[in-house]
Order: structure tokens, then sequence, then C-alpha cells
């Protein structure tokens, strides 16, 4: 996801130049299992400062369900808007000094690359859910013995439950309630 913006940064303010992407996302975060590439809408607007990247992206991620445990697919689509700044002039050669709190993420490098990898990754992760669930009626795991209930019928109703799991339970009913 590195693309050479030295052209770009040489134009007027508000040149924009359009990209396809499409990426193995495979590597870029140990957290993170992707079952298909990353695609979408890349635009690269020269600005004042640098250059805005609007990205409109999608993959589909590996992820685990909370309530029973099984994998799942999940389709994702999320936004990048993003402005990414030189650390060298373009026509001068001279370093540009960097505000203290710049995000490294977000800066050009001296050979004028602008790689897209870190912030895909963060908002990537900031697009999964915390609590996946499978499907809006996963029933979760039975307290008692464990077994799948999307799967499997077990004897124990909600009513059995030993009370040492009578917590697990409330949480369960809690989550089920928010449905
Ligand atoms: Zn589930
Ligand atoms: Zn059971």
């Amino acid at each position: 996801m590195r693309y050479n913006v030295s052209q770009l940064l040489k134009g007027h303010v508000g040149e924009t130049r359009h990209y396809q992407l499409q990426n193995d996302i495979a590597d870029l975060d140990p957290a993170i299992h992707p079952l298909t590439d990353l695609n979408g809408a890349v635009d690269m607007i020269r600005t004042n400062e640098g250059i805005l990247v609007r990205a409109n992206l999608y993959s589909t991620i590996e992820l685990t369900c909370s309530r029973c445990l099984g994998a799942f697919a999940f389709p994702t689509r999320f936004q990048i808007e993003e402005e990414f700044h030189p650390t060298i002039d373009i026509l001068s050669g001279a370093h540009l000094p960097q505000a203290q709190d710049t995000d490294t993420a977000t800066l050009i490098d001296a050979q004028h690359t602008l790689d897209l990898t870190e912030i895909v990754r963060q908002d990537l992760t900031l697009a999964l859910p915390l609590a996946p669930v499978c499907r809006n009626n996963c029933q979760g795991l039975c307290p008692v013995c464990g077994k799948n209930r999307n799967q499997e019928v077990c004897d124990h109703h909600d009513d059995d439950v030993d009370p040492r799991f009578a917590k697990l339970q409330a949480l369960l009913d809690e989550s089920k309630s928010h449905d």
C-alpha cells in the first residue's frame, strides 16, 4: 500500500489522483485474519500542507463469535480520511519541521513514498466489532455442559443453572436482551 507521490506533491492544491486498491493483507496485523484481499477506491488530493487521502475499502475478516466461540466470516467496509505530510520539501529538498504530536503513520518519507499500511491497520481494527456475534440469534454455549446450542440440544434449561454459573447466565441473558 505504498504510493510514490512526488508528482502529486509538485502539483497544484486540489489536484487529485485516483487509485484502485487491491492488497493482500494477510500480514497486516497478527490479530486480524482476512479471508479476502483488501479492495476499494483511494483518492489522493493535494492540499496546502500535504496530501489528503480518502479511501473506501472493504474486505472479509474471520472473527470468533463471542457467544458460541465459532469462527465466522464478517464482511466489513470502512472509510479513511487522513492528511499525510511530507518530511522533505519536494522542490528544495529541505527537511520540513514536524509538529511534536505528529502521528508518524501519516508522514510521507524522504523518497516521497506515502504508505497507507499503518492507517489501514488502525482503521480496519476500529471497524471490527469488540464483541462479535456470528448471527443475531446465536444461542451460544450451554452454561452447564458447554455444548454449542446452535448445533446440539442438551437437557439443560436455563433454570437448571448451577449457582456457580449464575453470574455467567446473567451476562448471557443480558447480552440476549440487547439483540
Ligand atoms: Zn455464535
Ligand atoms: Zn447443556
